[in-house]
C-alpha cells in the first residue's frame, strides 16, 4: 500500500516535466473506461440482451443513466412524465404454429411436398395466421428492376396473381451497394407487377457464400416487425402472401418441364453481367403455414448533446449503435448441462456501445461544445432485422430534415491494434472524405469496403437512416495489420455465438483509439461549416434525398 502510494506521488509529480503539456481541448479516451463498459454489457446477467428480454432492459438503463450523469437531454417518448430516455416500441413476434408448414409442388406429372426446415424455407408472414395460398409460377431472373442500372428483369412477363421464382442477389459486376439495396427490394418489386408471392433460389454465388445447412439453422427464429403508433404491423410488400426458399431438390420440382434447366440458367447467372431471362414454368404451388403472433415491447435509447452554434444547433448529427443482441441460444440434444449457451455480444455490440458512450462522454465534457447538436441513440431489434433504428428514422426525436448524418457503429472487432477503418456507404457521400480527414491525424487510414459479397452496407443500422435520405456510414475496423485474419476468425467463430465474450483477447487500447476516432469524426460532421452532402449524381442520393443540395463529386 505505502509502495503504491509513494510511487503514485513521485509519477504525478514527474509528470508534467516528462511528458508534453496536454491541450486542455483534447479528450482522453482510455481502455479502462472502454472494457468498463463492455464488462458490464456483456455480464451473463444479462443473458445476451435479447429485444424484448429484461437483459437488454437492463442494458437500456444502464445506458439512459450513463447519459444521464453526462448531462445530456433526455430525446425519447414525451408523456406525462415529461420526456423519458427511453423509445418505447411495440414489436409483433410471430412464429410457426404446431402444424409443420408445406411446399407443395404440382406439376403434370403428380405433386410433391416439402416441409419447412428441409429442402424448403417458408417465410412468415404475420398477416396471414392461416395461410393457404396456390398459384402458378414465373420465373423472373433476379427480380429486379432499375432503369439506371439497366435492370428490367420483368419486361414481357405477366406476374398478376402468380408467384414469382427468382435467383438470390444480383447480377455479378454491379456496384455491390446498390445490388444489395435492390436485392433488399425485391418483394416490394413483384408486389408492384402484381405477384402474390416470391421463391428464392440460390446462385452458384450464394450458395457458397451461404450454405443450405447454414441457413436451416435459422430457419425457425421468430419474425418480428414494429407496430406503428396507431397498432398497425409494418409490412413493406403487404401484397405478397407467401414467400420461401428453396434448397435443390424443392427447385428441380418447380423447374419441371421448364425451357431451361437451373443448372444452365445458375450458370449463365454466373458470368460477369450474365442476367437470366425469365419465363412462366409448368408448375404451381401450395403453400401452408399456420402461425403464431404476441406483442412484445424493447425501447431505443435516445439523447441529445444541444449544439453551441445558434444557427447550427438545429442540425442534429447521428452517433447510432444497437444495444440489443441475440439472447440465449436454443439447448440441443446432446449439450452438456452447463454448456455456455449466453450470446453476451461483447463485440457485437457491446464495444459499439461503449465506443459511443465514451464520445458522448467527451462531448458533453469538452470545453468547446458541437456547433451541431448531436442524437445518441442505442437501438434495439438490430439483430431483428433492424427496426429499432426503423422505427426511429421513421418517429425520430426531431424532423427528419434536420439529420443532417448518420455514424452507425456495429461490431468494431477490437481484436488488433487496428492501422486502417472501413466507412461502409463512404463513397456515396462527402461524409467519406470528411471521416478519412478526421482520423488522418492518428495516423488511420479510410480504406475501401474490403468485403464487399457481405453486402454489409445494407445489414446495419445506418441503411435505415440512408432510407430516409440521411447521408450515412457504419464505421468498422479494417484488415490491415492483423485485421483481415481477425475478421476472417470472427466471422467464422464467436460472432453470434457464446465466444463473443470476455474472454476474448480484446485489444482495449485499440477500443480507446475508437473511440478516440469517432470522436474526431463526430467533431467533423457537428463542426464543419457545410454539413454532410450527398454527392451529385449518386445512386442512392438522388433516390433517397431527391431534393436535398448535393456536393460535387
Ligand atoms: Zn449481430
Amino acid at each position: 500500500m505505502k509502495t503504491a502510494l509513494a510511487l503514485a506521488a513521485m509519477t504525478a509529480l514527474l509528470l508534467p516535466a516528462a511528458l508534453p503539456a496536454q491541450n486542455a481541448a483534447e479528450p482522453v479516451f482510455t481502455p479502462a473506461a472502454m472494457r468498463a463498459h463492455v464488462e458490464f454489457l456483456a455480464d451473463d446477467l444479462l443473458k445476451g440482451r435479447d429485444t424484448g428480454s429484461e437483459g437488454h432492459e437492463i442494458a437500456a438503463r444502464y445506458v439512459a443513466s450513463q447519459f444521464d450523469g453526462l448531462g445530456l437531454k433526455p430525446a425519447g417518448d414525451n408523456n406525462a412524465n415529461g420526456v423519458s430516455w427511453l423509445q418505447r416500441i411495440t414489436f409483433q413476434k410471430t412464429e410457426f404454429g404446431k402444424t409443420p408448414a408445406t411446399l407443395t409442388v404440382t406439376s403434370p406429372a403428380g405433386a410433391k411436398s416439402f416441409t419447412h426446415a428441409g429442402d424448403v424455407i417458408l417465410g412468415i408472414n404475420a398477416d396471414q395466421p392461416h395461410l393457404d395460398v396456390t398459384a402458378p409460377l414465373v420465373f423472373v431472373g433476379y427480380g429486379l428492376e432499375n432503369a439506371r442500372l439497366g435492370l428490367n428483369d420483368y419486361a414481357g412477363l405477366d406476374v398478376k396473381g402468380k408467384i414469382v421464382v427468382t435467383l438470390r442477389g444480383y447480377p455479378k459486376g454491379l456496384p455491390s451497394e446498390e445490388g444489395a439495396h435492390l436485392s433488399a427490394t425485391k418483394g416490394k418489386i413483384a408486389e408492384s407487377h402484381g405477384a402474390i408471392g416470391m421463391i428464392a433460389l440460390n446462385t452458384l454465388q450464394s450458395a457458397k457464400a451461404r450454405p443450405w445447412a447454414r441457413m436451416v439453422q435459422f430457419a425457425d427464429e421468430p419474425d418480428f416487425t414494429w407496430v406503428s403508433p396507431d397498432g398497425v404491423p409494418f409490412n413493406a410488400a403487404p401484397g405478397l402472401r407467401a414467400s420461401a426458399m428453396l434448397n435443390d431438390p424443392a427447385a428441380q420440382a418447380v423447374f419441371a418441364g421448364a425451357p431451361a434447366t437451373i443448372a444452365a440458367i445458375r450458370k449463365t447467372a454466373d458470368k460477369a453481367g450474365g442476367k437470366p431471362k425469365g419465363f412462366a414454368l409448368k408448375t404451381s404451388v401450395t403453400i401452408k403455414a399456420d402461425t403464431v403472433s404476441e406483442r412484445v415491447t424493447s425501447p431505443n435509447v435516445v439523447a441529445i448533446l444541444p449544439g453551441s452554434d445558434p444557427k447550427l444547433k438545429d442540425e442534429y448529427v447521428v452517433l447510432s449503435a444497437h444495444l440489443d443482441h441475440i439472447g440465449v441460444s436454443a439447448a440441443k440434444p446432446g449439450d452438456a448441462a452447463d454448456k455456455d449457451r449466453i450470446n453476451n455480444g461483447a463485440l457485437d455490440n457491446g464495444a459499439g456501445i461503449a465506443t459511443m458512450l465514451e464520445v458522448a462522454r467527451a462531448m458533453a465534457q469538452a470545453p468547446d461544445k458541437p456547433r451541431r447538436s448531436i442524437i445518441f441513440l442505442a437501438s434495439t431489434a438490430e439483430e431483428k432485422g433492424l427496426l429499432g433504428a426503423d422505427y426511429y428514422a421513421r418517429h425520430p426525436s426531431v424532423p427528419v430534415k434536420q439529420i443532417v448524418g448518420n455514424v452507425d457503429l456495429d461490431m468494431p472487432l477490437l481484436l488488433y491494434p487496428f492501422t486502417d477503418l472501413i466507412a461502409f456507404g463512404a463513397d456515396h457521400s462527402t461524409l467519406g472524405p470528411i471521416v478519412a480527414k478526421a482520423v488522418a491525424p492518428m495516423g488511420v487510414k479510410l480504406s475501401p469496403d474490403p468485403m464487399p459479397q457481405e453486402t454489409i452496407f445494407v445489414r446495419s443500422d445506418h441503411y435505415m437512416f440512408v432510407k430516409q435520405g440521411v447521408p450515412a456510414v457504419f464505421l468498422a475496423t479494417g484488415y490491415a495489420n492483423g485485421g483481415e485474419k481477425a475478421w476472417g476468425d470472427f466471422l467464422g467463430g464467436a460472432y453470434h455465438h457464446p465466444g463473443d465474450d470476455m474472454r476474448q483477447k480484446i485489444d482495449w487500447t485499440a477500443g480507446a483509439r475508437f473511440a478516440e476516432a469517432n470522436y474526431r469524426i463526430t467533431r467533423a460532421m457537428a463542426d464543419g461549416d457545410a454539413p454532410p452532402r450527398w454527392f451529385a449524381k449518386d445512386f442512392f442520393g438522388d433516390l433517397f434525398a431527391p431534393q436535398a443540395e448535393k456536393a460535387p463529386h
